[in-house]
């Protein structure tokens, strides 16, 4: 995460500006890793929902907490939403076969609370750190990532 490039500062003033934080991403990142970092009720897995969602989600998104992982297909593409806050051990990730789901080609992966994860977890492309304002209204969002095509294209629709 430190070795990051680039790195910016959005401030969303309400989920109408989340979702479309969402959809523009959803345009320029469709496959690889993103960790979504942030205190609980920060809005980790409503950014997911809304990105999962721009991605042609129709269903229900669940937060993943008690069961790691939730799968997606979506346009024949396979999304996995991990959630590891009540990971105990990363070893528990072993267990449940985290390598054949990274083993899935072409997929985009999803982790809320990567700390977690120890050394189980792949490297991130994109960093978004998530804060709430003290009256819970609005959230700073930091992007960090290394790709400067990716930088280009959101940094074009933003
Ligand atoms: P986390 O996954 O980080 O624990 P959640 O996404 O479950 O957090 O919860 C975030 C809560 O904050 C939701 O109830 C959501 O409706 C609310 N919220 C309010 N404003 C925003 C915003 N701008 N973006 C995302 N969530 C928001
Ligand atoms: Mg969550």
């Amino acid at each position: 995460m430190s070795t990051m490039q680039y790195s910016f500062r959005l401030t969303l003033n309400d989920e109408q500006d989340t979702q479309n934080l969402a959809k523009t991403l959803s345009k320029c990142f469709t496959e690889g890793v993103i960790y979504l970092i942030g205190d609980l009720g920060a809005g980790k897995t409503t950014f997911t929902r809304y990105l999962l969602q721009a991605l042609g989600h129709q269903g229900a998104v669940k937060s993943p907490t008690y069961t790691l992982v939730e799968p997606y297909k979506i346009k024949q593409k396979d999304i996995f939403h991990f959630d590891l806050y009540r990971l105990n051990d990363p070893y528990e990730l072993e267990l449940m076969g985290i390598r054949d789901y990274l083993d899935v080609p072409n997929a985009l992966f999803l982790f809320e609370w990567p700390s977690k994860g120890g050394d189980d977890i792949p490297d991130a492309n994109i960093v978004i750190q998530i804060e709430k304002s003290e009256d819970d209204v609005q959230r700073f969002i930091t992007f960090s990532l290394e790709n400067a095509a990716l930088y280009e294209c959101l940094k074009e629709k933003l």
